[in-house]
């Protein structure tokens, strides 16, 4: 499991590319099962997200990442 931020940030928020396959990958790695699949491919449940950002590490195209973050809102 990968380093976790060190506090949780209410703004901030995963953003699934469009170029996402709809693999799975990310959904199976959570380890607080925050990735659900939808139409839309993949939504976060914010609540369950301990920012730990194994998801952003296994997709294998690149499709999530973090924003919200400092100024990057
Ligand atoms: S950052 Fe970690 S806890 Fe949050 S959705 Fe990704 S794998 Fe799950
Ligand atoms: S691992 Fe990447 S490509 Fe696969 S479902 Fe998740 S966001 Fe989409």
């Amino acid at each position: 499991m990968a380093t976790g931020l060190a506090s949780h940030s209410s703004n901030f928020n995963l953003h699934f590319d469009s170029s996402c396959t709809g693999c799975g990958a990310c959904i199976i790695t959570c380890p607080t099962h925050a990735l659900i699949p939808t139409p839309k491919k993949i939504s976060l449940i914010k609540d369950a997200c301990t920012l730990c950002l194994d998801c952003i590490e296994i997709c294998p195209i690149g499709a999530i990442r973090t924003i919200g973050f400092n100024s990057d809102a």
